[in-house]
């Protein structure tokens, strides 16, 4: 029998969507943080439920083939990347499966493996999945020997893991952070402390625009202004690729990392990077993809799942600063796009004109009551809809709403299977096959997984019953990050 402290030599027969091994004794399920599938492990069971345990790593008595030594010093206790030590492959495969058994599990599509055709990744010839990220976001602290530092949360917890030279993210971070970190010793000027709530600096965010290399900087302060911000100007501006300087005013007591307001120390305020042809504007605090050469293959992938002639009717879902509308444009009527962040639509304007594309109109508020709102009061027709929304996936009005509206295909994006394959499931059940989809790398090393779906409406009749009743309890028991 297995109690609490029990030691046992197991064998990881899989993962949890979380990245833990799971090892079995007599069919009884344990998790065990960083082991991977085919490790043969020494463990202490930690903690038992009914159905499941947690076991402690000890050591590896045999190493899987797919496990590899992390290139990230603080890998296991960061909160980041805690993929770093399975090899690439092995975690493409990790992904492709999550996505797959989701459809399975919730969506209850027997055929996904045949549905989703694969996963894009970064392994293709002229990519890496090292320093792939473009926007990094530092909290400041003090260390125990009252020194200050920038780096990462660690795993669950607000404690800082000093490091400064993260293998993800852009290599320019690890000059800017020391900068920053200079700066603040020379000038006196205390680090924010969360307990206390004093201090002045919270965190550091950078934004980088991979095609034109051109650089954001954002001090995030508790104070309406920082004293010697020419200084840091002049400091910062000298580092190659530095054009826009700013601080970000957040006193609040929140984790939210930004505040609403910004104010522009040097430059301009945004960046433009560019997708494809389509350049983007970009604002401190507006939705931008993290990884832009796999955002690349995703919005391509979209524009071939849209499948456009030149003649549709577009409507582009949780849209950000346009992104995905811009480039679905080209080859469309008109695309409508829907966002919630008044600053994303300013910069979603701004974009189609810096492109000179006239064919796009863009709405601020929610797309649970933009779409219905639009449809009750204009009666709005579309031959393609397009969703990208945040983890917790599409409100139920919005997905009413896009059955009502009735358009030939959806294409859905999503950085959360689990509330994909919810989503699937219900329009499945309201008229909208799964034709095929794809997962896609946009974060390497990471658990998370992006994917993209086409559905094609099943009949053309107009006039349609909806079956709101539908498991509804499935609908909202699964929301963002629930344990599957
Ligand atoms: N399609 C964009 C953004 C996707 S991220 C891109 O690829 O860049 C999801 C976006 O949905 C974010 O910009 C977020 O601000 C927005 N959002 C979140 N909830 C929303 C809602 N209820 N209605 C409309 N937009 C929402």
């Amino acid at each position: 029998m297995i109690t609490k402290n029990s030691k046992l030599d197991i064998t990881i027969v899989d993962m949890t969507n979380e990245g833990e091994g799971i090892g079995k004794v007599d069919g009884f399920p344990l998790f065990v943080k960083d082991a991977v599938v085919g490790d043969r492990v020494k463990v202490t069971v930690t903690k038992l439920k009914k159905n499941y345990g947690y076991a402690h790593l000890d050591k590896i008595i045999k190493k899987s083939p797919d496990r590899v030594e992390p290139a990230c010093p603080v890998s296991k206790r960061c909160g980041g990347c805690s993929l770093q030590h399975l090899s690439y492959d092995a975690q493409l495969k990790f992904k492709y499966n999550k996505v797959v058994n989701c459809l399975k599990r919730i969506a209850k599509i027997s055929e996904a493996e045949d549905k989703i055709k694969g996963i894009l990744g970064m392994n293709e010839e002229g990519k890496s999945p090292e320093n792939y990220r473009n926007k990094a976001q530092f909290p400041v602290g003090i260390s125990k020997d009252n020194n200050i530092i920038t780096g990462f949360y660690a795993m669950r917890s607000h404690e800082i893991i000093d490091y400064s030279d993260c293998k993800i993210q852009h290599p320019s971070n690890y000059e800017i952070l020391e900068t920053v970190k200079d700066f603040m010793k020379e000038y006196n000027i205390p680090p924010y402390d969360e307990v206390s709530h004093t201090g002045i600096v919270r965190h550091v965010v950078t934004r980088v625009a991979i095609s034109s290399q051109e650089i954001m900087v954002s001090l995030v302060i508790n104070a309406n202004s920082l004293a010697f911000s020419d200084e840091l100007v002049e400091r910062l501006s000298a580092i190659c690729g530095v054009t826009s300087i700013s601080i970000n005013v957040n006193m609040e007591k929140t984790n939210r990392i930004m505040g609403d307001k910004t104010v522009t120390l040097y430059g301009e305020d945004y960046i433009i990077d560019s997708i494809g042809d389509v350049k983007y504007q970009i604002q401190a605090r507006s939705f931008y993809q993290v990884n832009p050469l796999q955002t690349k293959v995703l919005y391509s992938k979209a524009l071939e799942y849209a499948d456009l002639t030149g003649n549709e009717i577009v409507w582009d879902l949780y849209c950000g600063i346009g992104t995905i509308s811009l480039f679905l444009a080209k080859k469309a009527k008109h695309v409508y796009g829907v966002e919630i962040v008044p600053e994303a639509i300013d910069d979603a304007k701004a974009n189609a004109k810096l492109n000179g594309i006239e064919n796009t109109t863009f709405y601020v508020g929610k797309a649970e009551e933009v779409l219905p709102r639009e449809y009750e009061e204009h009666n709005v027709k579309a031959d393609v809809i397009v969703v990208d929304p945040p983890r917790k996936g599409c409100d139920i009005k919005a997905l009413e709403t896009i059955v009502k509206i009735n358009p030939k295909r959806v294409v859905y994006v999503s950085c959360d299977p689990a509330t994909l394959a919810r989503d699937i499931k219900w329009l499945g059940e309201n008229g909208y096959e799964l034709v095929c989809g794809e997962a896609c790398d946009m974060f390497p090393h990471t658990t998370h997984v992006e994917s993209i779906a086409l559905l094609q409406r099943l009949s053309n009749t107009r006039e349609r019953t909806i079956t709101l009743d539908v498991e509804m309890e499935d609908y909202h028991r699964i929301k963002e990050g629930e344990r599957l």
